[in-house]
């Protein structure tokens, strides 16, 4: 027995790791008839199209999206205003449009302006991703037992929402629906401000002239490898990320500073009991998340090459 698709074409505008993975998922599970596979760059059009991310292929988004039921962005967050302006002339009357930017506030902000009033602008983030980039990058099991936030807008159509749930669900994702504020905050404190942090801690031991590099790399198991991981995400995305996010992860950032300097004070003073009560409720926090699915208990996190990751 055939099953009808959930969609008859889904446009993929933007074909990296997530793009990507989408496309692998699509065609793995059956979720539309056709997809439409677009991206800026000849080059990484042609290779989607040696790695038969698709069954079309187009520089022009316009002819991607035209006859489109469903539209996604997998664009860099910087750049999914400009993306929205020049799709919006081609969206046919009940298209869903989406994307799965990292920040949401601002996704909102500068997609929503263009977005015709005849279709349906429903935003979304599958909190799922490794520090690989581009078409090559991704692989069907990205999603599998993770979560996808979707982030309807005022006015956004339920069934709509209803049937993007479905999508990703048909992804192997977990979703949840809030607000693009509350998104906003939680990623800035569970992925943006980590980001953050292992940018800078593996930019200072960079910078340290009385440890040379090469210990760095010698002895980096001790602890510094696991940061280095995240720290080698790509450049574009999370710089656009802060950049659009900005309030909530400045927010994050000062009662981050505050815990700090309330951890030096302990260490300068002695009180071994501080630090000992903090290091118990986070071990409680990493058995929490193990417990969850989220991860797993091996020593190195289970992670092979290419595993899947719970970044986003
Ligand atoms: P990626 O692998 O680097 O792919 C980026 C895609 O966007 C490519 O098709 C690229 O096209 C295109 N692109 C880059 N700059 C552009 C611009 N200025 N205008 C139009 N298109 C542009 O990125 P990704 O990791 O898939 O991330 C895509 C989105 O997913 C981002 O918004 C990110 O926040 C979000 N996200 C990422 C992760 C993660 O862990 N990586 C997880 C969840 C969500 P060309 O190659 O043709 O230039």
């Amino acid at each position: 027995m055939t099953v009808e698709p959930l969609f008859q074409r889904v446009a993929l505008i933007g074909i990296g790791l997530i793009g990507s993975s989408i496309a692998h998922n699509i065609r793995r599970h059956g979720l539309a008839g056709h997809v439409a596979v677009s991206t800026r760059r000849a080059e990484t059009l042609a290779r989607a199209q040696e790695l038969k991310l698709g069954d079309s292929y187009h520089l022009d988004p316009h002819d991607a999206v035209r006859d489109a039921d469903l539209v996604i962005l997998s664009v860099p967050v910087g750049a999914s205003g400009a993306v929205a302006e020049a799709i919006a002339p081609a969206l046919k009357a009940g298209t869903i449009v989406s994307d799965v930017g990292s920040t949401k506030g601002s996704v909102i902000a500068q997609m929503q302006p263009h977005m015709p009033e005849h279709v349906h602008f429903v935003p979304a983030h599958p909190i799922a991703g490794t520090e690989n980039s581009g078409p090559d990058a991704g692989f069907v099991e990205l999603f599998q037992n993770r979560w996808t936030i979707l982030t309807p807008v005022e006015g956004s159509d339920p069934e709509a929402v209803a049937r993007l749930q479905r999508f990703w669900e048909g992804c192997g994702a977990m979703v949840e629906v809030m607000t693009a504020e509350h998104h906003d905050l939680v990623l800035a404190i569970v992925s943006h401000v980590p980001h953050l942090i292992a940018y800078n801690i593996v930019g200072t031991a960079a910078d340290l002239e009385t440890v040379t590099q090469s210990e760095v790399i010698k002895f980096s198991a001790s602890g510094f490898r696991d940061f280095t991981r995240i720290a080698a995400s790509d450049p574009t995305m999370w710089r656009d990320v802060f950049l659009n996010n900005r309030d909530a992860v400045l927010e994050m950032l000062a009662r981050f500073s505050e815990d700090l300097a309330s951890l030096q004070r302990a260490i300068r003073w002695g009180d071994g009991d501080a630090l000992f009560d903090l290091f118990t409720r986070t071990r409680a926090i990493r058995r929490g998340i193990v417990e969850a699915g989220q991860d797993t208990a091996k020593p190195n996190f289970g992670r092979e090459l290419g595993s899947a990751e719970g970044k986003n």
